[in-house]
């Protein structure tokens, strides 16, 4: 009987401690920020020419539509965009819009993965996902980068950089798309290579 009392302490203890392990493991991932390393990508310039819909748009769409739905901070315009930009290193940098009380500090969510990813040394891209919509619904529209996000992306990018826009549901499957190269949105465009 004590033999049996026992035990069953032990096992409460291993229960106990098995809980605490996984509440920690959890918070560790929880606070992983950094930017999400994928394999083996190599993207092909003649399918993205092609327009066709290439396997890494998928974990980039995933990434846009999850800053859009849970990060963007939108409290006075209620229009949430996403942006997911895939680096030369193979990396996602993620952005979202951050609006402000004073309308023109606001930030685009396509200049706030850009900043964070130079900020992060990475500088030459493969290519970019924007997802935006209203507050009222989940999923995304056709969401264009403004003006500005294009020449902002022209600092970086060639004219043939791939600007992907994605029409999604509520559970995040893709629609439709347009794949987009920046020449196409910002025709004619100053670039560095006009101040060398
Ligand atoms: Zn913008």
């Amino acid at each position: 009987m004590r033999n049996l009392i026992e035990g069953k302490k032990r096992l409460a203890f291993a229960a106990v401690l098995l809980l605490c392990f996984s509440l920690f493991a959890s918070l560790a991932l929880a606070e992983e920020t950094g930017p999400v390393q994928i394999k083996n990508v190599a993207l092909n310039m003649e399918a993205i020419a092609s327009r066709k819909w290439l396997p890494e748009y998928d974990q980039l769409t995933a990434a846009a539509l999850n800053m859009r739905n849970n990060f963007s901070y939108a409290p006075y315009s209620h229009y949430h965009v996403g942006a997911a930009l895939l680096g030369a290193d193979d990396k996602i940098y993620t952005g979202c819009n951050v609006e402000n009380a004073a309308y023109p500090v606001g930030i685009c969510a396509e200049q706030t993965a850009f900043v964070k990813a130079v900020s992060e040394g990475c500088r030459k891209f493969k290519a970019l996902v924007v997802a935006g919509s209203a507050s009222d619904r989940k999923g995304s529209d056709f969401c264009a980068p403004c003006g500005m996000c294009r020449q902002a992306i022209r600092e970086f990018c060639d004219p043939d950089f791939p600007i992907i826009l994605v029409e999604a549901d509520e559970n995040g499957a893709v629609k439709s798309y347009k794949i987009y190269k920046l020449d196409e949105l910002l025709v004619d465009s100053f670039g560095p290579n006009h101040l060398k």
